[in-house]
């Protein structure tokens, strides 16, 4: 990974993003984009439009969208009690279980604040108490307050919470961190726009940061309807099968450093698919290939059905763990989804006809 960019990938990580709260991490993006872009907008969804054209002020009618949502599933906070402990709700799809015993981060007007997520210990539970899933009015963040007024002084209602945000490498290039969901498909996009500043496209490119999938691929629904691309592409996590216990009858057989993966389906328009496949082989980019029999649930699906409809394709970079802290991706399988969608665009002429 270039040196650089991967010093963007570690900041995107280290920057919170809930959803509805996505500035911090736009910034990050704007700052680091705007030397590879002719053009860098956002707008009042807080969608982050990045784009590059065949020359400066000279778009081209073929316009090719890069989506890769940065926002990341957090917490709310809904209500603090007499003591000062704060009550939250979720932002997106939580497991529970995977909750319990956690650090967390609220982040307040004033600056981050460090909090743990637990409950009673196992000696002070009751047998039902034990054996039943807790729901998120059994839990609670502990900020060390003295009680509600001393909370309130620096928590606000709607603040938001995340996992302690922490990057840790592993072994044969795995790395983990909360949010690989999906700060790898944002640094795919913006990386695949600074490969393609350094070459001639033919087609114009819009990467764009998008706000709020976690909550409904809200961003995507507004950024594709502005940008009204021919051809749209979006990058996210998608699940790695190689762990202990995945049926591979169902759930198909994708591994970790086996390259990104091609969605194929009613999602995928055929074309799109067809050329990203033979770019894989020309430019002998490593990807894996999986079938989704319905409408997927990533921003993909907004972009397709958008205005007329949008040629629209779905690259997965494989990842375990998905929504805990510990999600875990092989850096290697960015680094070619980046390529990829480069030497895509760079395909890309604007007399293609992408009508299935
Ligand atoms: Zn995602």
């Amino acid at each position: 990974m270039d040196e650089r960019s991967q010093a963007f990938f570690r900041q995107l990580l280290d920057t919170p993003s809930p959803s509805g709260f996505e500035r911090p991490i736009q910034d990050v993006v704007r700052a680091w984009v705007g030397e590879f872009a002719h053009e860098v907008r956002t707008d009042w969804h807080g969608n982050v439009i990045a784009a590059r054209h065949p020359a400066p002020n000279q778009p081209s009618p073929m316009k090719i969208m890069y989506a890769g949502h940065c926002d990341q599933i957090a917490l709310m906070v809904e209500h603090i009690d007499n003591d000062g402990y704060l009550y939250i709700q979720p932002i997106g799809g939580f497991d529970m279980q995977i909750l319990l015993g956690q650090y967390f981060t609220v982040w307040t007007k004033s600056g981050p604040v460090p909090g743990v997520l637990s409950r009673r210990p196992p000696h002070l539970l009751t047998n039902e108490e034990r054996n039943k899933v807790p729901q998120f009015t059994d839990v609670w963040v502990d900020i060390g307050a003295k009680d509600r007024a001393d909370a309130e002084s620096i928590v606000r209602l709607g603040d938001p919470v995340t996992y302690q945000l922490q990057y840790r490498t592993l072994r044969n290039g795995l790395a983990a961190s909360p949010a690989m969901d999906d700060k790898v498909g944002l640094w795919v996009v913006m990386e695949a726009l600074r490969l393609i500043s350094q070459r001639n496209i033919q087609a114009s490119v819009y990467s764009v940061s998008t706000v709020q999938e976690e909550i409904g691929l809200r961003g995507a629904i507004t950024s594709t309807h502005s940008v009204a691309p021919t051809v749209g592409i979006a990058v996210d996590v998608c699940h790695a099968t190689d762990t202990p216990g995945n049926d591979k009858k169902q759930v198909g057989d994708t591994r970790l450093g086996a390259g990104p993966v091609i969605f194929r389906g009613a999602n995928i328009n055929p074309r799109v698919f067809d050329l990203l496949e033979s770019v894989a082989q020309t430019h002998k980019i490593p990807v894996q290939i999986r079938g989704v029999p319905r409408a997927t649930g990533t921003d993909a699906n907004a972009m397709q059905i958008s205005r007329d409809g949008v040629a629209t394709a779905l690259i997965g970079i494989p990842n375990r763990y998905m929504h805990s802290p510990v999600e875990v991706v092989h850096l290697d399988d960015l680094v070619n989804a980046a390529k990829l969608l480069a030497e895509f665009a760079l395909a890309v002429t604007p007399e293609m006809d992408w009508t299935p």
